[in-house]
């Protein structure tokens, strides 16, 4: 089973049942949705509710930080106690748009931190122009919480990433020509931190680039990085797989039989295409 580790489903233009059934035909059998902000959370966990292979991450994007009001964090603590709702985020820094003074984008990752702790999730981390102040803050609020670093971008801090055990998620860019650094860290990371996601609509792999991404092309970067790695895609899927499970637990809940289909089952039947 291939596994879609963060998506956007809300922001592509096909419809959601329609991309999903797409994605289970390419052996995609979890997809990890991502919230930007209390709307976007709660149409994230609806769609959770919706489709077996669907689940939530709910959260405010650091490009909508500065919207996060008391209101937005009640209904954020709401929707954490979700059994569909799997991790906190996507939240971090981002300093390349720059919507908000960073201290407020640093005041709403920090309260993002704090949540995923009280509620035993991890915390899924958007950085973009911010290593610095994004592994700072992960040091100092993170000891205790599960990072996933989505969309990888900081192949020069691999090292260091690696010894704090944060898992480490690869997106479609991960497969383009000049990405030769990003492909160096992706046949570094070990193997018990790498996953793999599309971050779609964006971040198309390299053989549809100028299309909408959505989660079926997931499986071009599983191929793409299991040649990187000297890999097959069945080894790396079944990898992928267990570290999804091991970094969100409450996958691996539902998926020991509370929703009706199990690790490695038919959902997993398309995985060795
Ligand atoms: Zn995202």
């Amino acid at each position: 089973m291939l596994i879609d580790s963060h998506t956007h489903l809300d922001h592509c233009r096909e419809d959601t049942g329609i991309l999903v059934s797409d994605a289970a035909a390419a052996g995609v059998g979890v997809i990890i949705q991502s919230g930007i902000d209390l709307g976007r959370s709660q149409r994230s966990v609806a769609m959770a509710e919706q489709f077996p292979q669907v689940f939530a991450t709910v959260g405010f994007h650091p490009q909508e930080a500065g919207l996060l009001t008391d209101e937005g964090q009640a209904g954020l603590e709401a929707l954490a106690a979700h059994p569909r709702v799997v991790g906190i985020g996507e939240t971090g820094f981002d300093f390349f748009h720059d919507n908000w003074p960073h201290d407020v984008q640093e005041d709403v990752f920090v309260y993002h931190l704090d949540l995923a702790r009280r509620f035993g999730l991890p915390v899924v981390i958007h950085t973009r122009d911010a290593a610095e102040r994004t592994l700072a803050v992960l040091e100092t609020h993170a000891a205790d919480v599960t990072v996933v670093l989505h969309c990888f971008s900081l192949p020069e801090r691999l090292t260091e990433i690696v010894e704090r055990g944060y898992y480490i998620s690869f997106a479609g860019n991960v497969t383009y020509k000049n990405a030769v650094a990003l492909q160096e860290a992706a046949a570094a990371t070990p193997a018990g931190l790498l996953l793999l996601e599309t971050d779609a609509p964006w971040l198309t792999p390299v053989a549809l680039r100028g299309r909408p991404n959505r989660p079926a092309l997931v499986a071009q970067t599983y191929e793409f990085v299991a040649a990187l790695r000297g890999t097959t895609v069945d080894d790396l899927a079944a990898q992928v797989e267990e570290n999804v499970l091991r970094a969100f637990p409450r996958v691996a809940a539902a998926m020991a039989g509370t929703y009706g289909f199990a690790a490695g089952g038919a959902a997993g039947a398309g995985a060795a295409q």
